[in-house]
């Protein structure tokens, strides 16, 4: 497994909250300046915001940004229910009821 300082010193730094790359030497994102770095509770280490675990202690931080985007995808993809479904049906069968009753009576 790679080292993720060396990540680090190659790409430079992932901004949390807008995704803009700093380089490596910055503690703030020079284009939001929110910070990039939070303290490690545990060993004190600074951790990149945008990792999901401490590198030193493997100490769990908060949810990576990663985590997110993949949790809002799935429910995105999330299908409609088959209590919604029947529930459609219904509502499509009462309407065409209404139409063809009311289409006789004319
Ligand atoms: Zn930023
Ligand atoms: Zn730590």
């Amino acid at each position: 497994m790679p080292s993720k300082n060396a990540i680090q010193g190659e790409k430079g730094l992932l901004c949390p909250k807008c995704s803009h790359l700093n380089p490596s030497n910055l503690n703030q994102c020079e284009y939001c300046n929110s910070q990039l770095f939070v303290k490690c509770k545990k060993c004190s280490a600074k951790v990149q915001r945008v990792f999901s675990q401490c590198p030193e202690c493997r100490h769990r931080m908060h949810k990576s940004v990663f985590q997110k985007i993949k949790r809002r995808m799935f429910r995105r993809s999330k299908k409609i229910t088959l209590g919604q479904t029947i529930f459609i049906v219904i509502v499509a069968f009462g309407a065409y009821k209404v139409i063809t009753m009311a289409a006789g009576k004319m």
